[in-house]
């Protein structure tokens, strides 16, 4: 990779790190980029651009904050990933401080943010953004309890500190996002910097947050000899000091206590990304001095990747809400980087191949400052013959449905669609507005029905009674009326929103159209073959095969008999399509429109019986333009197709 390119990726990971919470490689991956990019910075002749990843400090503030001059910047930190880097820095202290001692600490792996204090009370909170400008975040700082908004003295002082997420915090909101179906946070780092962001103090407060403090940025009142000295004063007036820091005459004691440190001993309930050496003696402190980035005066050492031995014992599948069934291993027990790990997910069967894994093997397992552990690689020579392929179940361990392997996926998923595994989600679906438009029955509700056991299926909507609606937590006489008239009048919709509502891969809105339109009753669809729904405008032959798959599901079956026996429309309203002013007239849509989106216009055209194209021919009708339109509009005018704005459509379809 050259240079332009490193930096590029950099830059892109550090945005999804830093922005958008969300890393996309691990943080040793990260570091050993990083550490390429300055080594070619220094090789090359060329100037370093000054924003260059190399001398960033984390990442911008977001707009949606207001944002905050920092009065003494949030530096970062120098890396160190050997002990001989260690050993280089305690000669360039000595060189001029001879007789420095060090101070070491556990580097929390989560974000850095001021607090300023005056008179001894809580005023400003914001996190380091760029270490120079950060964003204020006091209001969300204040819902965690161990920030102390009054002070034991009247003092006026800014501290720094690091917001974490303890471990066990942080499995338990990915089990809830889990339940509700929200994207789960990588690692406990992630979680807290995308908790403490919210614009609604209200979410920050339920995340289970803690600080930890580790200095003094400011603190005119008061003098201190050391970095010790100021965190016992710290620790004085009620803040919650970072817990391991031990003061160090010499190098070799300071690496002793980060091998400690490393091998877990301090039981610490929360993810550390290194450990700190800081230079003690705060005079020290200001003989050395900071390079643009980081201090002089200190070092972080980052683990390397911890790697272990130990035993598969077996593989599980669990089943996640989009029916798709994940391969667990089941582990020896080892202690890796800080915690016991007797699982490690094995993502798919391909991974399984790929790394030609045995139930059995003994397996390498590493953690690599990351919370989930992988499976590195299977040690062969161990092997005694006992050991046991592996295949993926042919029936959902859940609901005994088929499984099914869609094209160009590695996932293998279940195919009933009332597994109680996906249930929540196929659930929304059917309700969602497209699809049946059952109004009142958000993700809440269902799960509260769900969990009361008050349904089990789609169908069971259509057979709720009232008195247990109302029942429900945050429900009402008036609301659970209103659930019960939404439900009713669901039972209305058309064969087109039925047929999406089933949630039938691939058969989305305007395949449901297309296949109520040629069915025209729900029967005929049901019995159709691959080869007659594969011969339908729309349906290709995977969507046809999917059909067949879902209608062979028992389970699918029965469902969609309780449906009719509920009373759910099953027929094609054609009446309603009997405006038929686009029949015979293809359009082509591009660019941007004004109001509408691609698909609310395409509905319209194909609801007035016209086809829309992806591509410009001489039998375009009409080319539907707006901002931004590319080379469709070129060849529309090349070949003297009609152009049209929304406003002409509009004018069309009055
Ligand atoms: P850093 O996190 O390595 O070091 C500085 C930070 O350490 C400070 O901001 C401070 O908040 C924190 N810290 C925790 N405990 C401390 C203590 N006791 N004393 C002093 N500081 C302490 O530096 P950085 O500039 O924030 O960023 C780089 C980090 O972010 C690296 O670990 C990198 O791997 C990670 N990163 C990862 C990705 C990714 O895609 N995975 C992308 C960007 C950055």
């Amino acid at each position: 990779m050259d240079i332009h390119e490193l930096r590029e990726k950099l830059k892109h990971y550090s945005y999804m790190y830093y922005a958008k919470d969300d890393p996309e490689i691990t943080d040793y991956e990260y570091d050993m980029m990083m550490r390429e990019l300055i080594r070619l910075e220094e090789e090359s002749n060329e100037p370093i651009p000054p924003d260059s990843p190399s001398r960033r400090v984390g990442g911008e503030a977001l707009s949606s904050f207001s944002k905050v001059i920092h009065e003494v910047p949030l530096q970062s930190l120098t890396d160190a990933f050997s002990y001989d880097e260690l050993r280089d820095f305690d000669r360039r202290v000595k060189e001029e401080c001879f007789d420095a001692t060090y101070d070491v600490e556990v580097k929390i792996d989560g974000l850095s943010v001021a607090l300023t204090y005056e008179g001894g009370y809580f005023v400003k909170g914001a996190t380091r953004g760029d270490g120079e400008v950060g964003e204020d975040v006091t209001e969300n700082l204040r819902t965690i309890g161990s920030i102390p908004l009054k002070l034991t003295e009247d003092a006026d002082i800014i501290v720094r500190g690091e917001v974490y997420m303890p471990r066990k915090n942080f499995f338990a909101l990915n089990e809830k996002r889990e339940e509700a179906g929200e994207p789960l946070f990588k690692n406990p780092r992630n979680a807290a910097a995308g908790s403490l962001r919210q614009l609604d103090s209200k979410i920050t407060a339920g995340r289970g947050l803690d600080i930890l403090i580790f200095n003094v940025q400011k603190c005119d009142a008061k003098t201190f000899d050391t970095h010790t000295e100021s965190l016992s004063y710290l620790e004085s007036l009620g803040f919650k000091m970072v817990p391991v820091r031990k003061s160090c005459k010499t190098i070799d004691e300071a690496i002793a206590e980060i091998e400690k440190i490393g091998s877990g001993e301090y039981n610490l309930g929360f993810e550390i990304d290194g450990a700190v050496i800081k230079v003690n003696e705060l005079s020290y402190r200001e003989k050395l001095g900071s390079t643009a980035k980081a201090p002089r005066w200190a070092i972080a050492y980052k683990y390397p990747p911890e790697q272990k031995e130990t035993k598969l014992l077996d593989i599980e599948i669990q089943v996640g809400r989009t029916g798709v069934l994940t391969p667990n291993a089941v582990l020896t027990p080892v202690f890796i980087g800080g915690t016991t790990v007797g699982r490690a997910t094995l993502h798919n069967i391909d991974f399984i191949r790929q790394k030609d894994m045995m139930i059995g093997d003994t397996v390498i397992i590493q953690k690599a400052g990351e919370i989930i552990p992988e499976v590195v690689s299977v040690v062969k020579e161990k092997r005694t013959g006992e050991e046991r392929k592996f295949n993926m179940p042919e029936t959902c361990p859940v609901c005994g449905a088929k499984t099914v392997r869609y094209e160009n996926e590695a996932a293998i998923r279940c195919s009933g669609n009332e597994c109680p595994a996906q249930l929540q989600r196929n659930i929304e679906h059917f309700v969602s507005r497209d699809a049946m438009n059952i109004d009142g029955l958000g993700p809440a509700i269902i799960a509260q029905l769900l969990e009361r056991k008050l349904i089990s299926s789609t169908a069971d909507l259509y057979y709720l009674k009232k008195e247990d609606v109302a029942a429900l937590d945050k429900m009402g006489e008036k609301s659970a009326e209103n659930l019960d008239e939404a439900i009713k009048k669901s039972k209305e919709s058309d064969l087109s929103n039925l047929i999406f509502a089933l949630g039938i891969r691939q058969v989305g809105q305007s395949a449901g159209k297309s296949l109520a339109k040629h069915f025209k009753t729900l029967d005929a669809f049901m019995a159709a073959n691959e080869e007659e729904l594969s011969a339908i405008e729309d349906i290709g032959p995977i969507t046809a095969k999917n059909i067949v798959t879902y209608m062979s599901e028992t389970q699918n079956l029965s469902n969609i008999q309780n449906l009719v026996g509920a009373g759910v429309n099953t027929v094609y309203k054609e009446e309603e399509l009997t405006d038929e002013r686009f029949s015979g007239l293809t359009f082509v849509l591009t660019g941007t429109l004004p109001t509408y989106t691609r698909d609310q216009a395409s509905a319209i055209i194909e609801r007035f019986g016209g086809k829309v194209s992806g591509s410009v021919s001489k039998k375009t009708s009409y080319v539907l333009f707006g901002d931004e339109a590319g080379s469709k509009l070129t060849k529309a005018k090349d070949l003297g197709v009609t152009l049209i704005t929304e406003e002409e459509f509009n004018e069309m379809i009055k």
